[in-house]
């Protein structure tokens, strides 16, 4: 646990890493090794016990991996974490770690494209069933619970709708029910702190603000250390049932004497080991630099969004600018509960001329990146319904809220004048 609590400072001296004991680097080194000399053979066989914890091979840790992992858990206000290898394999290992064949988790329909597919497709193959409900009403997450439900998963600020998700709402149901609640934080980071608003797991693809830079992709998933798995009994069978392939270990037992970690331990222990999709810790040094500015960063990346959505929706072809600073009502209130210092920098618009002038807007664009990316320092920019949504028909286009005319706006760290400009070319 870090000492500091504030972000700005949590960003450049959370987690684990000091100096480097060996050298003194103050930069993290980017241990870029396989495997770690045992001291011993007692040595090596208490790591592989787990009577204590070390290195042993990058697959399953790496301290320049560790360096990130206890920085972003301190940034979360969590107990643990585990970097692995993109926010897809973080997505997927947060299921797996809980779910066996004929379980079933419930879903918001409001969700990334990657993991649409993934939990409406991919996990049926694995006998996992998600049930998708629609997140403006709460209590059907209530609804679609029985007792082979092992999990609530949403995002913060799923786009392309950008509604903020009824976190305490559904993370309270869940409470009352025994159903942990899993958030996707990736769009909302340093400005949503979800373990405060009920959520016992938070994941992130790193790629996306954590990075900032659109170097490289990762992911993250941050145990809150915040739910009582061993009181849920049978409805956790993988971490409440002996587990045949660690000496039937039992999760929520074994992690006692490590703090309450039995959910991180466990899906490193065995999904790591089994399924690999490691972080590489190049990647992880490249995400320690860009956590360092995060803070930084975000309040611009806000700041600009707002000024550059009021801009948006003075103008006369554009018939609608889709910004938690524009949303009115219950998504409003929402948005100022959960959404502390920014509303986020994703911003959707639409054009009067629908898909193409969509298309052609995106073409007019100088500035703005025109890529499959969000949260880069750079503005980006693409037309969702021929592209990231393109593998969904009209209808479910129309559920996640992509009409033909949308265009997806992820604001930069630019000066606003600059991206209003191209804005303002693009658009006449
Ligand atoms: C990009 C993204 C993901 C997937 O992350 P990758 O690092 O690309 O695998 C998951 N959730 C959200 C909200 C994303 O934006």
């Amino acid at each position: 646990m870090s000492q500091y609590t504030n972000p700005e400072t949590i960003a450049l001296h959370g987690g684990s890493h000091r100096a480097d004991p060996n050298t003194g680097s103050v930069a993290v080194p980017i241990h870029q090794t396989t495997s770690f000399q045992f001291q011993d053979t007692g040595h090596a066989a208490r790591l592989f016990g787990l009577a204590e914890l070390g290195n042993i091979y990058t697959r399953i840790m790496n301290p320049t991996c560790d360096a990130l992992e206890t920085r972003i858990a301190a940034m979360e206000g969590g107990a643990a974490a585990l970097a692995v290898g993109s926010g897809q394999a973080a997505t997927t290992f947060c299921v797996m770690n809980l779910c066996e064949a004929g379980d079933n988790i419930v879903s918001s329909t409001d969700l990334y494209g990657g993991t649409w597919n993934l939990f409406a497709n991919t996990l049926k193959q694995f006998g996992i069933e998600v049930r998708f409900v629609d997140p403006s009403d709460p209590e059907g997450f209530a609804r679609a619970t029985d007792a082979r439900t092992r999990a609530y998963y949403a995002e913060t600020l799923p786009n392309p709708k950008l509604q903020v998700f009824p976190m305490a709402e559904v993370a309270a149901i869940g409470r009352r029910l025994g159903v942990p609640l899993i958030m996707d934080n990736t769009a909302a980071p340093i400005i949503c702190k979800p373990f405060q608003h009920g959520a016992a797991i938070v994941m992130h693809s790193t790629t996306k603000w954590i990075g900032g830079h659109g170097t490289s992709i990762g992911g993250i998933v941050v145990d809150g250390g915040n739910f009582d798995w061993e009181a849920g009994g049978d409805r956790f069978p993988t971490l409440n049932k002996p587990d045949p392939s660690y000496h039937g270990a039992v999760w929520s037992q074994a992690a006692k004497p490590l703090g309450p970690i039995a959910y991180i331990l466990r899906m490193r222990t065995c999904l790591l080991r089994d399924i690999g999709a490691p972080m590489s810790p190049f990647n992880a040094f490249m995400f320690l630099q860009g956590l360092e500015t995060l803070p930084l960063r975000m309040e611009r990346h806000c700041a600009n969004a707002i000024k550059a959505a009021a801009w948006l929706a003075a103008h006369p072809k554009v018939t609608k600018v889709i910004h938690p600073s524009l949303a009115e009502g219950e998504a409003r209130k929402r948005a100022d509960t959960h959404l502390k210092g920014g509303m986020g920098s994703l911003m959707g618009i639409e054009l009067a001329g629908g898909k193409e002038a969509g298309q052609a807007f995106i073409e007019k664009l100088k500035m703005f990146y025109h890529v499959a990316n969000i949260g880069d320092a750079r503005s980006l920019a693409i037309h969702p319904a021929t592209t990231t949504h393109s593998q969904l028909d009209e209808s479910e286009q129309a559920m996640s809220g992509v009409t033909p005319g949308y265009v997806r706006l992820s604001i930069g760290i630019e000066h606003i004048d600059d991206i209003i400009a191209d804005l303002e070319q693009a658009l006449s």
